[in-house]
C-alpha cells in the first residue's frame, strides 16, 4: 500500500444476515470501533450486506453519523425496466451506497456472469455516481495452465471497457481458489497480480488513474494475514468475506495496523 491510497477493508456478507440482524452486527461493529479509538481517516471501512438489508443499514448509518460505509453485492447493467429480480444503481444511490461490488466470482460461477456484462455493471455502476469494486480473478486450474496474472488481467482489460473517463474506481484481485478456503494467497502472489493489474490500469486508463485506484486482495483473509498483505506496495486493501462475518475479527482486520 502506498500512503497516498487510503486502505479499504471491505465486508462481502454474501448472503447472510437478515435486515434485523444487519442493524445489530453493524451496531457493534461501530461500537467496537469506536471502543479501540479507531481512526476511521486512516483505514476506510466498507460492508456489502444483501440487498434486504440496505435500507435498514442506510437508516443506521445515517441517524447515528456512523462512519462506515456500504453498498450493494451486485447491480443490473439496465436502470429501470422488464428485469425482474433485478436492482438498478439508481435504486442503490438513492440509498447512499458508496460502492458496488461487481463481478464476484460467485456471480461469474453461479449467474453465468461474462467480462463484457461486468463491462455493462461498471458502466452503470459509474451512471448512478456510484464507485465499482470490480471483481477479477483466475481459478486453480487457470493458474495451472496461464500461470499467476494472465486471467485476471484479461477479465480485468475488458471490465475496464465500461469505465467512464475520470471516474473512480476499485478493483478487488481475488483468486478463485483462495476464496472460503482458508489458503490465502502469500503476500508476494498478491504483490504480483495486484502490480500487474496496476500496470494495466496504467496502460487503459494512465498514470494519475493507476495511481489513485485501489485494489484490493481478497480471499481468506484473516486478521493475522492482513498486514502481510497491506504492507506490498500495490495491496491497498482487501475484499473479506467469511471473517467479515465474525465481528472481533473482522474489527480486528480493520485495525490492522495496531
Ligand atoms: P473469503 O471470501 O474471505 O471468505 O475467502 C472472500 C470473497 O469472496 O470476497
Amino acid at each position: 500500500a502506498v500512503a497516498a491510497r487510503t486502505p479499504l477493508i471491505a465486508g462481502n456478507w454474501k448472503m447472510n444476515l437478515d435486515h434485523l440482524q444487519s442493524i445489530a452486527f453493524v451496531q457493534k461493529l461501530a461500537w467496537t470501533l469506536e471502543d479501540k479509538k479507531h481512526d476511521f481517516s486512516d483505514v476506510e471501512v466498507a460492508v456489502f450486506p444483501p440487498f434486504t438489508d440496505l435500507r435498514s443499514v442506510q437508516t443506521l448509518v445515517a441517524g447515528d453519523k456512523l462512519p462506515l460505509k456500504f453498498g450493494g453485492q451486485d447491480l443490473s447493467a439496465h436502470d429501470a425496466g422488464a428485469y425482474t429480480g433485478e436492482i438498478s444503481g439508481a435504486f442503490l444511490a438513492a440509498l447512499d451506497s458508496a460502492y458496488v461490488i461487481i463481478g464476484h466470482s460467485e456471480r461469474r460461477q453461479y449467474h453465468g456472469e461474462t467480462d463484457e456484462l461486468v463491462a455493462a455493471k461498471v458502466a452503470a455502476a459509474h451512471r448512478h455516481g456510484i464507485v465499482p469494486i470490480i471483481c477479477v480473478g483466475e481459478t486453480a486450474e487457470d493458474l495451472e495452465q496461464h500461470g499467476p496474472s494472465a486471467v485476471p488481467v484479461a477479465q480485468l482489460r475488458t471490465a475496464l471497457e465500461g469505465v467512464v473517463a475520470g471516474k473512480e474506481i476499485v478493483v478487488a484481485y481475488e483468486p478463485v481458489w483462495a476464496i472460503g478456503s482458508g489458503q490465502a494467497a502469500t503476500s508476494a502472489q498478491a504483490q504480483q497480480v495486484c502490480e500487474a493489474l496496476r500496470a494495466l490500469i496504467a496502460e487503459v486508463l494512465g498514470d494519475d488513474a493507476a495511481a489513485a485506484t485501489r485494489i484490493l486482495y481478497g480471499g481468506s483473509v484473516k486478521a493475522n494475514n492482513i498486514a502481510g498483505f497491506l504492507k506490498e506496495p500495490d495491496v491497498d486493501g482487501a475484499l473479506v468475506g467469511g471473517a467479515s462475518l465474525q465481528l472481533e475479527e473482522f474489527a480486528s482486520i480493520v485495525r490492522f495496523k495496531s
